[in-house]
């Protein structure tokens, strides 16, 4: 594997209906709620510099714009100062599933998503194996690298 290659998590496409099997929860870099409750994508990670529209570890003719996510999000506020990951290999998009979302991309607005509660619903794209691999009980604001935009 390459070292462009150590952060690869599970953010292939998937079809309309889940795959088979179905990927694990800890496969697929879920990541909960935003504290503040917004849909996430670059605007409000940490590792965007917006003042160039890149993003800390892709490299820097990746272009990632307040519109856009990738699996490795860490919600907080972006950075446009001397913010480096030295001696990290820059991450591929296709290993980061970087992609175009309108409002920012969340459970709830995910196709495998089904409410169950306000906050809360099961994925039937994820299996939760604590739980005899019934559908992950996931947050309608959390995330992760399988999320595709809802119908
Ligand atoms: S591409 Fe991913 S890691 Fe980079 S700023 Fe956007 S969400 Fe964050
Ligand atoms: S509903 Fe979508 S974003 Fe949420 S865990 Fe399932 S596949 Fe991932």
């Amino acid at each position: 594997m390459s070292r462009s290659n150590r952060l690869q998590v599970w953010s292939g496409s998937a079809p309309s209906e889940p795959a088979v099997p179905r990927a694990n929860l800890s496969e697929v870099a879920y990541t909960g709620a935003n504290p503040d409750g917004t849909g996430k994508n670059c605007k409000n990670c940490f590792l965007w510099r917006p003042a160039s529209n890149e993003c800390t570890i892709h490299e820097a003719s990746v272009v990632a714009v307040a519109t856009t996510i990738c699996s490795y999000h860490v919600f907080g506020a972006p950075q446009d100062g001397e913010l480096t990951l030295q001696n990290l290999s820059p991450v591929q998009p296709e290993c980061s599933g970087l992609k175009q979302v309108k409002d920012g991309s969340a459970c709830q607005n995910c196709r495998f998503f089904r409410k169950i509660a306000q906050l809360d619903g099961r994925c039937i794209a994820v299996a939760d194996p604590d739980e005899n691999n019934a559908d992950a009980l996931v947050s309608a604001i959390g995330r992760c690298s399988r999320w595709l935009e809802a119908f």
